[in-house]
């Protein structure tokens, strides 16, 4: 698929124009300044943002704070049911939303699609869950009470997400705020502002089919000036902030500093290791996607190859060889591996880093290079790169958001090889490639990966719904999506009842009047 009618998919997305200025969502209270989103796959302006006034935020604040006030008293699985139908829709808008992720973003059309059906999956795990928002009961240490704790809605939750990740990131959130009774205010990525557009559109629909206020469902624009309208904003006890590691401790400071909460999903620079008992086939598909899928522009990208040095020549020769594989090019062909980098910028600091590693010694097996010509005009495509490195290069320790996949050799049993994946500042998603149960299990224990994700024999990229999602360290420590994340969005309080005529006080103090 090469060629697709992008009014028609607009359209079919409730976006209005093409090349002239795209339409804002209900929500988005609009000033004259606009930002612009161009295709990386062809350079071609898709379509115009207003950006949100301090003035329209508090308009949109309005709005939330008033459809909290609702919200909240309606039944948890009433609230699931809003969501069930949300993710019905998404089903039917998957193909329009998938073409215009990877058309806006870069990802593949695949990638794009696969974006959309993990909407659709935690819209589903929501709807399940809004059943199951559980508290204990605990046996009370007085006679006559009773003792449990219960989970209420926390309000206005604040959403900042990150380009690489337009829509998936938003549902992760809203689908379980949602549940629990909050509302939410989305400031997506300035890179991709149509993708936030278009979702907005979807929920506003099915908000409107049932009767229910707008403001469940919100939407700025901007860029970091206008995700500060919600990290300075008291009235929001909760911001989820998804985006590198410079934007979440600025975030994280501000948030703290006026005693609200945050859920951190920042950077990784995320490693496999490869022992000699590695299935070789297994760890080439695993890494070459890891490495250069979504152009190297996940959280999740696989950044560095830990190869024991009996193996490190042949594991070298066969990933050089799948690369040769590689074709670069426009993303929603579906005959290309790889699609562009985001922007102009992002290739900037892919020739960086290619720079940085061969002045600090490193050496490249798999030149990388900028593509120009036909098929290539935006500027954006590059050719994923490898380099033998060492794992103390202040590169390497830097996550670079681009296909570059560094080889590091390690020798003596794993213990050494986990030294080297924990050696980083961040912590999010790691990976061990070994048929050798000790080794699999030693990656697991308390002495292994010290990262949020931890697999064996699969990848670093690609998590599933149903686990909770985030890393430690410099990743921001957030947990989202499966498992208990759900207990983010809501406030615990813990309740004791006495049903009897005295009235006993805690620990066996004596108080008597
Ligand atoms: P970015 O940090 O440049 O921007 C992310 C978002 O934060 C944008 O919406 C931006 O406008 C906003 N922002 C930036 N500074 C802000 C500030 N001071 N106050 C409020 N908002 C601010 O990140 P990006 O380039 O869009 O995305 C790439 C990064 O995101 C990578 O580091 C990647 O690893 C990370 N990421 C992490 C996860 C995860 O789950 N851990 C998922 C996706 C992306």
């Amino acid at each position: 698929m090469t060629d697709f009618d992008l009014t028609e998919m607009l359209q079919e997305l409730g976006l209005k124009a093409i090349n002239n200025g795209t339409s804002t969502g209900k929500n988005s209270f609009a000033s004259n300044e606009t930002i612009e989103s161009y295709s990386p796959v062809d350079g071609l302006l898709i379509g115009k943002v207003s950006i949100t006034t301090k003035e329209g935020y508090e308009k949109v604040m309005m709005t939330a704070s008033e459809a909290f006030a609702f919200w909240r008293n309606k039944p948890a699985p009433f609230r699931g049911e809003i969501v069930r139908q949300f993710g019905q829709k998404l089903r039917v808008k998957k193909e329009a939303l998938g073409k215009l992720v990877s058309y806006e973003m870069g990802k593949s059309y695949q990638e794009g699609l696969g974006e959309v059906q993990e909407m659709i999956d935690i819209c589903d795990f929501a709807v399940g869950l809004s059943r199951q928002l559980h508290g204990l009961t605990m046996h009370s240490e007085r006679p006559g009470h009773r003792m449990y704790e219960q989970y209420h809605p926390l309000g206005v939750v604040g959403i900042i997400s990150a380009f690489n990740f337009p829509v998936a990131v938003w549902a992760w959130n809203t689908a379980l705020a949602w549940i629990c009774g909050d509302v939410c205010v989305w400031k997506p990525s300035e890179k991709t502002p149509l993708c936030g557009i278009a979702c907005q559109q979807i929920i506003a629909e099915v908000l409107a089919e049932n009767n229910l206020p707008e403001g469940i469902s919100c939407l700025i624009n901007g860029d970091y000036k206008v995700g500060e309208f919600l990290t300075k904003d008291a009235r929001i006890p909760l911001i989820s902030a998804t985006g590198s590691t410079r934007m979440g401790k600025i975030v994280a400071k501000e948030v703290a500093g006026r005693l609200g909460k945050s859920l951190l999903e920042l950077g990784g620079n995320n490693a496999i290791i490869v022992t000699p008992d590695a299935d070789i086939k297994m760890t080439v598909i695993g890494a070459v996607f890891g490495a250069v899928g979504t152009a190297g522009q996940r959280c999740t990208s696989t950044r560095r190859l830990i190869i024991h040095e009996s193996i490190f020549d042949k594991v070298t020769e066969a990933l050089t060889k799948a690369y040769q594989q590689l074709r670069i090019g426009n993303p929603l062909d579906e005959k290309n591996h790889v699609g562009p980098l985001i922007d102009i910028h992002a290739v900037k600091m892919y020739e960086n880093a290619l720079q940085k590693v061969v002045e600090e010694g490193g050496k490249l097996v798999v030149e990388g290079g900028v593509l120009s010509g036909n098929g290539y005009k935006s500027g954006c495509y590059v050719k994923p790169a490898i380099a033998i490195a060492n794992n103390s290069f202040a590169i390497v320790q830097h996550e670079t958001f681009a296909p570059i996949l560094y080889l590091i050799k390690y020798s003596g049993d794993v213990m050494n090889a986990i030294h080297i994946q924990n050696g980083v500042a961040q912590g999010l998603s790691s990976a061990i490639m070994t048929n050798n149960l000790r080794e699999a299990e030693a990656f697991l224990s308390v002495n292994g990966s010290d990262c949020g994700i931890a697999n064996v024999n699969i990848g670093t990229s690609g998590a599933e719904i149903g686990g909770a999602f985030g890393g430690e360290k410099e990743t921001g420590g957030g947990r989202e999506s499966g498992s208990d994340a759900w207990k983010v969005y809501m406030r615990r309080q813990t309740n004791t009842i006495n049903y009897t005529t005295e009235l006993p006080l805690a620990q066996g103090i004596k108080f008597d009047l």
